[in-house]
């Protein structure tokens, strides 16, 4: 399993996939990537291979934009299917995940969101937890960041993150527990990831979060980190 992500100048999709073919090594059976071109979320994934999704995504999408998230899966609520590989996408549609690890007390927390109105279309924690942001932002009417920060307080497990608001296209928040997340700095543009490999060639400038950290990404800013429990900025 494995998560790549970029924001800044450069077209995300060949890094994207090129990034996912190096995290290969980690295992998986589900791949799927999410494009931004500046007004519209494009999603594509599959159950099988990174050499599936990007034929799929090359025939199914226009794999333009300057911000993208993709991931390889390896399923631990919900079998290997299109339906359950991520990204995972909030009921509204403006919310897009990706997610490695495991949110232990997702089975509370989705019944709670259904009795709120919540719909589900995957069988994955991880719909639950992208849901779970959006209803922090509009019940507490707060950003992506202090959302992502107060869920996170909420659920118990393993995770790395990244979460895009089309919202708030200039900025990608991520978070780790247990799961490995690195955070490459270029110039104007950042790459996250859950190894250096996918951004190694185009910085060797990188930081790694500590467990329990969430970060907000903005190219042409110093990164935000914060801790998921309380409101410290480090
Ligand atoms: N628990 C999540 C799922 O089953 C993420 C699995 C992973 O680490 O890839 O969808």
């Amino acid at each position: 399993c494995g998560i790549v992500g970029y924001i800044g100048p450069r077209e995300a999709y060949p890094i994207l996939i090129k990034g996912l073919q190096r995290l290969e090594y980690r295992g998986y059976d589900s791949a799927g990537v999410m494009l931004y071109d500046g007004g519209q979320i494009h999603l594509s994934k599959t159950k099988g291979k990174v050499e599936d999704l990007k034929k799929r995504a090359e025939q199914e999408i226009p794999t333009a934009g300057n911000l993208g998230l993709g991931h390889t899966r390896w399923a631990t609520h919900g079998v290997p299917n299109d339906v359950n590989a991520h990204p995972q996408v909030s009921n509204s549609g403006d919310l897009v995940i990706i997610h490695n690890g495991i949110i232990e007390n997702y089975g509370a927390i989705k019944k709670a969101l259904q009795d709120r109105g919540y719909t589900f279309q995957s069988d994955t924690d991880t719909e639950v937890l992208v849901n779970l942001i959006e209803e922090v932002k509009k019940s507490e009417g707060v950003k992506l960041g202090k959302a992502v920060q107060i869920a996170l307080n909420q659920v118990y497990g393993a995770y790395a993150i990244a979460v895009f608001d089309r919202n708030k296209p200039n900025e990608i928040v991520v978070a780790k527990l247990g799961s490995p997340l690195a955070i490459g700095l270029g110039e104007d543009e950042f790459f996250v990831a859950s190894d250096a490999s996918p951004f190694i060639e185009y910085t060797n400038n990188a930081i790694y979060l500590d467990d329990g950290e969430v970060a907000i990404i903005r190219p042409g800013k110093e990164i935000k980190l914060r801790k998921v429990e309380g409101d410290t900025v480090v």
